[in-house]
């Protein structure tokens, strides 16, 4: 059996169960896509901001420990911006994230 609607024009809309009018299945249609339109716009700025850790938690430090600083870090990115903790950071600076540059 076909799930189309045969109709005088050439629509094939598919049938909604009995009981269900077209009506219906548009209204929970917009009600569905409003619903992730707003989760995608809710939740995708909080995703960016929480992507990169405080200097604190990160124990950041604006001088090198030993050898390691953020220059020979793998995360630095020149001239002050690191991958994974949030803020500027000194080429001469350190964090526990701390990965030698291969
Ligand atoms: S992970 Fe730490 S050491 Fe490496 S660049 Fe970022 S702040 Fe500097």
């Amino acid at each position: 059996m076909s799930d189309k609607v045969p109709c005088k024009t050439s629509c094939s809309a598919p049938v909604p169960p009995k009981g269900v009018s077209r009506r219906d299945v548009f209204r929970t249609g917009a009600i569905v896509a409003g619903g992730v339109a707003l989760l995608s716009a809710g939740i995708a700025p909080a995703r960016a901001q929480a992507a990169k850790m405080p200097k604190a938690d990160a124990l950041y430090q604006d001088k090198p420990k030993g050898d390691q600083s953020c220059a020979n870090c793998s995360l630095f990115q020149a001239p002050s911006t690191c991958g994974v903790v949030d803020g500027p950071v000194a080429a001469s600076g350190w964090c526990k994230l701390y990965q030698k540059k291969s």
